[in-house]
C-alpha cells in the first residue's frame, strides 16, 4: 500500500491507495501547527501501514536537490511552517521513503498518470484557487530548475477596463494578484461564487488567464493545458479562455483542436492524493 500525503496551506489529506491510483482510505483536517498537524498524521499512517509516501506541499518549499534543507517549507506566511524540516521529519516519524514536491506538480502527476493527461507526453496543470501556480510534467517528471517554478507570477498586459491594482505583495498586478479567488474578491468587493451572473468579472477572468496559457504554451508547448481550483468552478470560463486563447496566438502556432488542449481537469478533485501516490511510486 502506498501513503498519499496532500499537505495544503488550509487542510491536510491522507490517504492511501495502491500503484493504479485507486484509493482505498482516506482522511481530511485543518493545517494548524506543524506538531500538532504531524500527530493526525501518525494517527492516520499507524492504522494504515504503507511502503513508501508522497507529499505534495504548499509552498514555497526547497526542492534544491544537493541543499542540506532539501524538502523544508521556506519563506511561508503560515509562521509556525517557516523554514519548518517537512521532508525530514516525516522521514524520521515513519522511517520509509519519502518523496516530496510541489501541490501543484503532483496534481499535474495525478492528471498524467490516471487523468486527463494519461495519453500525452506532456502536461501543464493550472490551478486557480486562493493562489495561482502551475506544474509541468514531461514523460513522467515534474520539471525541475533549480528549485520549482512561481508560473503564477508572470506579468501581464492589463485589461482596457480593469482599473484594479492587484493584491500581490511583491508584484501588485501580476497573474496570481490579477486573477486568483482574493483577487477577484479584492476587485468586485465580493466572493467569485457570488458574482455568477456578471459577465464583465468573467470577461477579464478569461483574458488573464488566456494571456497566462498563451505564454505558457509559447514556452513550454504542452500537449494539454489542465485548469483546475475553485475558481474554474465557473465552468463557463472554459469556452471563454479558449476564445480569447485562440485569438491571441493568431494563428502562430496551428492548434488543431482547443477544446482538447485547453480542458477541465479528469480527476475532480483527486489529482492531488493520486499524484501523491504517483510520486511516491517513482521514488
Ligand atoms: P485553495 O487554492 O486554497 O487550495 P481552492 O482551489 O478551492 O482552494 O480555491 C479557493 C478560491 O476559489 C477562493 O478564493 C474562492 O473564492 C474561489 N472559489 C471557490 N468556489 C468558487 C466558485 N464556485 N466560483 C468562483 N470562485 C470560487
Ligand atoms: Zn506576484
Amino acid at each position: 500500500m502506498i501513503g498519499a500525503i496532500e499537505a495544503g496551506g488550509t487542510k491536510f489529506v491522507c490517504a492511501v491507495g495502491y500503484p493504479d491510483g485507486t484509493i482505498v482510505d482516506r482522511t481530511a483536517f485543518p493545517t494548524t501547527t506543524p506538531e500538532e498537524t504531524l500527530a493526525k498524521v501518525e494517527e492516520f499512517f499507524s492504522k494504515h501501514p504503507v511502503e513508501k509516501i508522497g507529499v505534495g506541499a504548499f509552498g514555497p518549499i526547497n526542492l534544491r536537490t544537493n541543499s542540506e534543507n532539501y524538502g523544508a517549507i521556506e519563506n511561508t506566511p503560515k509562521i509556525p511552517w517557516r523554514h519548518y524540516p517537512l521532508l525530514e521529519e516525516l522521514k524520521k516519524r515513519f522511517n520509509l521513503p519519502v518523496a516530496i514536491n510541489t501541490d501543484v506538480a503532483v496534481a499535474c502527476l495525478g492528471e498524467y498518470e490516471y487523468g486527463i493527461g494519461k495519453d500525452v507526453s506532456s502536461c501543464l496543470y493550472i490551478t486557480v484557487g486562493t493562489g495561482i501556480g502551475a506544474g509541468l510534467v514531461q514523460d513522467g517528471n515534474p520539471f525541475q530548475g533549480k528549485n520549482h517554478s512561481e508560473m503564477g507570477h508572470i506579468l501581464l498586459r492589463k485589461h482596457p477596463d480593469d482599473r484594479f491594482e492587484g493584491i500581490c505583495p511583491s508584484h501588485g498586478a501580476c497573474l496570481e494578484g490579477l486573477a486568483s479567488g482574493p483577487a477577484i474578491e479584492a476587485r468586485h468587493g465580493r466572493k467569485g461564487a457570488e458574482l455568477a451572473e456578471e459577465d464583465h468579472v468573467w470577461e477579464i477572468e478569461a483574458y488573464y488567464l488566456a494571456q497566462a496559457i498563451l505564454n505558457y504554451f509559447v514556452v513550454l508547448s504542452p500537449e494539454k493545458i489542465i485548469l483546475g481550483g475553485g475558481v474554474m468552478k465557473q465552468e463557463k470560463l472554459y469556452p471563454m479562455i479558449r476564445k480569447q486563447f485562440m485569438e491571441l496566438l493568431n494563428g502562430y502556432i496551428e492548434v488543431e483542436n482547443v477544446d482538447e488542449l485547453i480542458v477541465a481537469p479528469g480527476l475532480d478533485d483527486d489529482q492531488g492524493v493520486k499524484g501523491c501516490i504517483a510520486l511516491a511510486v517513482k521514488e
